[in-house]
């Protein structure tokens, strides 16, 4: 891997600007840069063929100075200690942007988990919290799902915990189902929590939140996002949506419930009646009030960013802009939300899960939504001060922001 594409060079090579602009003092810096404490470990796992395989696995905890280490856990072939230590560098700085009392981790195990049976899944997941589980708990380090964990995943996990300390321990883990002490508004936290600063981001630009917009990507993230700009701004034109098969494009507009039904029913966007093709790249350049990247990382990119006319950008998926897009879409007037602010409402929720868990009480779903609309409104005025006092685009402003509180804890702690 050349050294430009290491995401944790990459995340340093961020940090690095930010502590420079904030005049960070040596020791801090050196601090900041590296993760705390790292541990890779050895999962033997029997398989359902009698052997044993043993599986690589990792937890990073980047920074505690806030609060536990909070962070997902990623189960992919491609897994390397950099993009655990990255993912928890980033995790450190969105927990401080939107201002809950966590630090930043990330964990994984490099398998594929398409290649495992359930029983082989259990078996890990069971074997990852027996290698680490001294180190885990609520005031400690708090696990959650990312890619290819899910739910179940985490309600193994879970019990595990419970089984080697003994005693109920709901709050160690987040990302579980109902049942077991999930969270109620878990599921669209992501994109509600994107929503909420677009709802804000048109009140700062005068913008109508009642005109067009549009999704790249329609899973998880920016299905949601379809249907809760709707729910959340009270109206709005939804006029293209797209996917792995491709785009579909109604200047009038389109239903994104008929759109997530379409979705259910052939497994994809295209052919949705009435609609015209567009492909993933015209889509991002259409004239919309607001656009939601919501799939992959570095879709816009030096070679389309002035194509662009969205007045917002929001960025659910991560990393979808490239730094020299940013510039483009800097100097052009672009309003982008970076990813760190944009999407960090699941982490917010699962912070609620996490305090849910702690009283061994449940909240309604309206206070979900009541508290995490605070955090993320107040977490985008904040980019958005920042923004404006220092002069610098803004993802620089929602770094100066986390690194600041982050290094503000650090110091009141006399680390350095
Ligand atoms: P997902 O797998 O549910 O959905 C991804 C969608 O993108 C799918 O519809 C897929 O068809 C589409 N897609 C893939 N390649 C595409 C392409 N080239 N052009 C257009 N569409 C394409 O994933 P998700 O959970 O919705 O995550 C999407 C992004 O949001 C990722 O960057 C992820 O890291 C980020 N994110 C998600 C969450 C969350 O809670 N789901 C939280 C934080 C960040």
């Amino acid at each position: 891997m050349s050294e430009e594409l290491n995401p944790f060079k990459i995340a340093q090579k961020q940090f690095d600007e930010a502590a420079e602009m904030l005049g960070l003092d040596n020791a801090m810096r050196e601090l900041l840069r590296w993760p705390r404490r790292e541990y890779k470990f050895t999962i033997p796992v029997r398989m359902d063929d009698g052997s044993t395989k043993v599986f690589h696995g990792y937890r990073v905890q980047y920074n505690d100075a806030r609060g536990p280490n909070k962070g997902g856990l990623r189960w992919h072939p491609e897994e390397t200690i950099d993009t655990v230590r990255a993912l928890a560098a980033w995790m450190t700085w969105k927990t401080a942007v939107v201002d809950i009392p966590l630090g930043g981790g990330k964990g994984g195990v490099t398998c594929d988990p398409k290649k495992l049976s359930d029983g082989e899944k259990e078996r890990l997941a069971r074997g990852w919290v027996r290698m680490i589980a001294r180190e885990l708990g609520e005031h400690r380090d708090v696990p959650a799902p990312d890619v290819y964990t899910t739910p179940q995943i985490m309600a193994w996990m879970m019990d595990e915990f419970e089984a080697i300390v003994g005693r109920s321990h709901p709050a160690v883990i987040t990302g579980k189902p109902l049942p077991l002490g999930g969270s109620q508004g878990r599921n669209d936290a992501t994109a509600r929590g994107g929503v909420y600063t677009v709802r804000e981001a048109c009140k700062v630009l005068n913008v109508d939140p009642h005109g067009t917009y549009a999704v790249q990507g329609f899973g998880n993230a920016g299905q949601y996002a379809a249907l809760l700009h709707n729910e959340v701004l009270g109206g709005g034109r939804l006029v293209a949506v797209s996917d792995t098969s491709g785009g579909i494009h109604v200047q009038d507009g389109m239903d994104p419930q008929d759109i997530v039904d379409h979705k259910l029913k052939t497994g994809k966007v295209t052919g949705f009646p009435g609609s015209k093709s567009i492909s993933n790249e015209e889509l991002l350049e259409l004239d919309v009030n607001v656009l939601y990247p919501s799939a992959l990382e570095n879709v816009i990119h030096s070679r389309n960013a002035d194509n662009i006319k969205a007045r917002i950008c929001c960025e659910l998926a991560n990393g979808p802009t490239t730094p020299e897009a940013d510039d483009i879409l800097y100097r052009n007037g672009v309003h982008v939300i970076p990813d760190f602010l944009a999407n960090a409402g699941g982490v917010t929720v699962s912070y609620f899960e996490q305090v849910q868990g702690t009283y061994n009480y449940y909240w309604t779903l309206e206070k979900i939504h009541r508290d995490l609309d605070d955090k993320m409104t107040a977490a985008y005025h904040s980019v958005l001060e920042m923004q404006r006092d220092m002069k610098v685009q803004p993802r620089m402003a929602a770094y100066l922001v986390s690194v600041a509180r982050v290094a503000e804890a650090v110091k009141l702690r006399g680390w350095v």
